[in-house]
């Protein structure tokens, strides 16, 4: 596995290289990020990983000290994968002056975590747009566990960019609490209060499959939730397609962002 840490280097290395697959993380990986890393290996002739943590994305400063960071565990299992290249760069190698820190999006798009994570995908947007400007591969692999950023990705970046998309399923544990990185800074306990939280979440989609119009519903395992969590963001359904309020029985998606302690996690079911 080459390792590159500047864009020249690495964009002489797969210039003329056609099928590139591209996986973009933060580290820390897990069998998430390995799930989107054997997709990419099936489909594309090469891969490349990225590794960076993005300091714009975050609205906390805390939150991006303490985001879980693990390079040498994260080569050792890249490396085992036989992944082709690993781009890590530096801030000042993404943030050179004059690149934009935020893509702005439109005040419809402020829905779910565009909302209550103020700025944050605003810095997705312009570190997905510097990466793939750059990277310029043909296929670009996110997980739907992080299913809003792909449809913002989809919906602000496709267009001038040449990747397509690939959607890859959200990899779960066996209690159906999905694999994240920020689940390394959970205690026991709040673990456990999140997989049975999930279970929840997984009831409430049945419940609604049978009687979707039935609001008070939602604001029941709204209930249910905040006790076993210290804060619900939100917990919302809505369309996939479009993300509006707008439902039916067969097109609707839960998404729940909550707090454990200082530890904010996500789900869409
Ligand atoms: P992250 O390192 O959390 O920024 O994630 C990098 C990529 O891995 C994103 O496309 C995520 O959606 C994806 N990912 C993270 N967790 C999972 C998971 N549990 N299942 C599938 N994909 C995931």
């Amino acid at each position: 596995m080459k390792i590159f840490e500047s864009f020249n280097i690495l964009k002489k290395e797969i210039n003329f290289k056609q099928n590139i697959g591209f996986v973009p993380t933060m580290g820390s990986l897990h069998r998430g990020h390995i799930s989107l890393i054997k997709i990419a290996k099936k489909k594309s002739k090469k891969v490349i990983v990225s590794i960076f943590v993005n300091p714009t994305q975050f609205n906390d400063k805390k939150d991006f000290i303490k985001y879980p960071r693990s390079l040498k565990k994260d080569i050792l299992i890249l490396k085992k994968m036989n992944v082709d290249y690993l781009f890590i760069p530096t801030e000042n190698e993404i943030y050179k002056k004059g690149i934009k820190k935020k893509i702005n999006i439109l005040k419809k798009d402020r829905v779910l975590c565009a909302k209550s994570r103020k700025g944050h995908f605003e810095g997705v947007l312009a570190i997905m747009n510097r990466l793939m400007k750059n990277i310029n591969a043909k296929y670009l692999y996110l997980g739907e566990k992080d299913f809003q950023q792909i449809y913002l990705i989809k919906k602000y970046l496709q267009k001038s960019i040449n990747s397509k998309i690939v959607s890859c399923k959200c990899i779960r544990n066996k209690k159906k609490l999905p694999l994240s990185s920020r689940n390394n800074l959970l205690s026991k306990n709040s673990y456990k209060r999140s997989e049975k939280i999930s279970k929840l979440l997984f009831n409430l989609k049945k419940l609604i499959s049978k009687d979707f119009k039935n609001i008070s519903l939602i604001n029941f395992y709204k209930y249910k939730i905040k006790n076993l969590c210290d804060k619900i963001d939100y917990l919302e359904v809505r369309n996939p397609n479009n993300l509006s309020s707008q439902i039916s029985v067969k097109n609707f998606k839960i998404f729940i962002a909550y707090k454990q302690k200082n530890v904010r996690l996500i789900d869409n079911i």
